[in-house]
Formats: C-alpha cells, sequence, structure tokens
C-alpha cells in the first residue's frame, strides 16, 4: 500500500534555483493517490462541525472541493485579486519578492459560520494567514486549517497559533 509520500513528485530547482517543488500532479494522476489524498484529509475533519470549505486558488479548489462535496457542505473559493465578480474583501499578504491579494465574495460569509479552510501546501503561511484574516473579517470562525503537505522549516505553522492546524505529509 502506497503512502501519500510516495506519490509526490520532488522537482529540484522549480520555479527558481534552490527550491524544491512539491508537485501534487503525480497525486492526482493515480486513482489510489487520488483517493488517498481525499481519505486522509477527510480524516481530519471526522467530528469537526463546519457550514463551509473555504479552498484557496488554485489547488486548494482540487483537494477542498470533494471534500465538500463529500460531507454536504458548501464550497466557498478564496481567489487571486481580480477573479471574483461580485463585491469582494480582499487582503494582501507578502511574497519573497513584492505582494499578492486575495479576495473572497462578501456575501458568501456570514457572521457565526463556522468555515476550513483547504489547501495543498503551507511553505511561509502568509496564503493561509490571509485567508483566516478574510474570513475573520466577516465574521467567520475558522474551526480547522488542513493542508496535504506541510514545509516544516519554513515554520508557516508559527503564524497560525492557537489554530487548529493538520497536514497529511510534513517535510522538515
Ligand atoms: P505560503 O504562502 O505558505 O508561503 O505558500 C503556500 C502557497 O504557495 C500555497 O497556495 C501553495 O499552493 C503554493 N506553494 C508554494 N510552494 C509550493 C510547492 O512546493 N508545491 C506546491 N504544490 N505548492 C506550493
Amino acid at each position: 500500500m502506497k503512502r501519500i509520500e510516495d506519490y509526490v513528485i520532488s522537482i529540484p530547482d522549480f520555479p527558481e534555483p534552490g527550491i524544491i517543488f512539491r508537485d501534487i500532479t503525480g497525486i492526482l494522476r493515480d486513482a489510489d493517490g487520488l483517493k488517498l489524498s481525499i481519505d486522509k484529509i477527510q480524516e481530519m475533519l471526522e467530528g469537526v462541525e463546519f457550514d463551509a470549505v473555504l479552498g484557496l486558488e488554485s489547488r486548494g479548489f482540487i483537494f477542498g472541493m470533494p471534500i465538500a462535496y463529500n460531507l454536504h457542505k458548501a464550497f466557498i473559493p478564496v481567489r487571486k485579486k481580480g477573479k471574483l465578480p461580485r463585491e469582494t474583501v480582499s487582503a494582501k499578504y507578502d511574497l519573497e519578492y513584492g505582494t499578492a491579494e486575495i479576495e473572497i465574495h462578501k456575501e458568501d460569509l456570514r457572521p457565526g459560520m463556522k468555515v476550513v479552510i483547504i489547501d495543498d501546501l503551507i511553505a511561509t503561511g502568509g496564503t493561509v494567514e490571509a485567508a483566516v484574516k478574510l474570513a475573520e473579517s466577516l465574521g467567520a470562525e475558522v474551526v480547522k486549517i488542513a493542508f496535504v503537505m506541510e514545509l516544516a522549516g519554513l515554520k508557516g505553522r508559527e503564524r497560525l497559533a492557537g489554530y487548529d492546524v493538520e497536514s497529511v505529509i510534513t517535510y522538515e
């Protein structure tokens, strides 16, 4: 029986020299890998009460949507700036060079809603931290944050102190 880490393809020097990119398409192209990845995230949500999955563009859509569907929850996309057609709230965050901005439809979250945030990978934690801020700015409660992969050396988890954070696999 293969483990999730056996499906991830590690690409040295992508997208720049010195970076090892963890490629999830190796998981997705195999029916067993795909099922295992969704099942593993879903196991993390056992006993968690929530209303909606917040999926982070774009790989968070891939993993977040089947889980929302399986558990009969709503799916709300958190997208890069400029993609959502209705009124949005947005949050900026730092990248290694420059900044990025993500947004969410303002009326899609209401005060008191409980949400689970799903993405493929946490590196520095900047992206997910911005998503948490967006959700909370609209009054939602983040009850769980789940990743397929965690790059522990970048200490992204430290930005999420106080939240319930879990990853299927961790790279040191
Ligand atoms: P962070 O904001 O935590 O530094 O970066 C996480 C975001 O960048 C995630 O949305 C993730 O999709 C993307 N990302 C960064 N490095 C990798 C990587 O090695 N593999 C994959 N699949 N995504 C990455």
